[in-house]
């Protein structure tokens, strides 16, 4: 198993993609403990799916924009594991809208989220990890960041972000032994992509070359080599996957 003895934290774990990136890496042996936001139910069924009563998959709630509650839960886990061996920042949300009708909230709680979460999680382990000078940091960006639509100034502006965080963090850590890299789905069928499936699914599948939609658990593959030493010499890169549809042409 590549994550044998490895322990790791994934934001947005309870749900998603982010929920398919616990179950991966714990079956390739490291210890989770992932954060959820509000859904509970969703949060303990999977750590009874995983295990139950063992403490090598555990649900924290939290607020990813909370950065107080960020450095709290990374020292919390430092004390318990001694160190922390990959991270994934895979919370995000969207609220979607056209820029006249789009307001402060909404741009707000986005970048918040998705961006702001994506760095608190990342300032908390970057000491520790380069102390230890190893580690392995993954956020998931998207391909909106580069292809945009009409409606998501406020999502496309994070994820563009957390391509340009990726990239400098990598630099930073690059000489002490930690890699940065993110991935970018393209549309993957969870929660947060089901009403733009509803409502335009066949078009997109038309647009996507290999004809479907993704699945999480492809995503988590990505995430789990990323995050393991098969990918030791790979840091500051935003990996598209997308079916192809990024491709262009016809
Ligand atoms: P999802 O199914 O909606 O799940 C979102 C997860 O993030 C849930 O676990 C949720 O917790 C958590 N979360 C949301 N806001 C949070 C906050 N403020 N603090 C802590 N946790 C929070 O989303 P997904 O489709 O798996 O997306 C995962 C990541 O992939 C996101 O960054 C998204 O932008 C990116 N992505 C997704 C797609 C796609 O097609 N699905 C495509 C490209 C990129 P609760 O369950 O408690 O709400």
């Amino acid at each position: 198993m590549r994550l044998e003895g490895k322990t790791a934290v994934v934001t947005g774990g309870s749900r998603g993609i982010g929920r398919a990136c616990v179950v991966r890496l714990a079956a390739e042996g490291a210890k989770v403990a992932f954060v959820y936001r509000s859904n509970r139910e969703a949060a303990e069924s999977l750590v009874a799916e995983l295990g139950g009563a063992s403490d090598d998959v555990r649900a924290e709630q939290a607020d990813v924009a909370d950065y107080q509650r960020a450095h709290e839960l990374v020292d919390q886990l430092l004390e318990q594991w001694g160190q922390i061996d990959v991270l994934v920042n895979s919370a995000g949300v969207v609220q979607d809208g056209l820029m006249g009708m789009m307001t402060t909230e909404q741009w707000r709680q986005v970048i918040e989220t998705n961006l702001g979460g994506t760095y608190n999680y990342c300032h908390a382990v970057t000491q520790p990890m380069m102390m230890a000078r190893r580690g392995s940091i993954v956020n998931l960006s998207s391909t909106a960041a580069e292809f945009s639509s009409r409606g998501q100034v406020n999502y496309a502006a994070s994820k563009g972000g957390i391509n340009g965080l990726t990239r400098a963090l990598a630099k930073e850590l690059a000489q002490r032994g930690v890699r940065v890299n993110a991935v970018a789905p393209g549309m993957i069928e969870t929660d947060m992509s089901q009403v733009v499936r509803g409502v335009a699914g066949e078009v997109i599948k038309k647009a996507i070359p290999m004809r479907r939609v993704g699945r999480p658990e492809e995503v988590a593959a990505l995430v789990a080599f990323l995050a393991s030493e098969d990918a030791g010499y790979l840091t500051g890169q935003v990996i598209r996957i997308d079916g192809g549809l990024s491709l262009g042409g016809y």
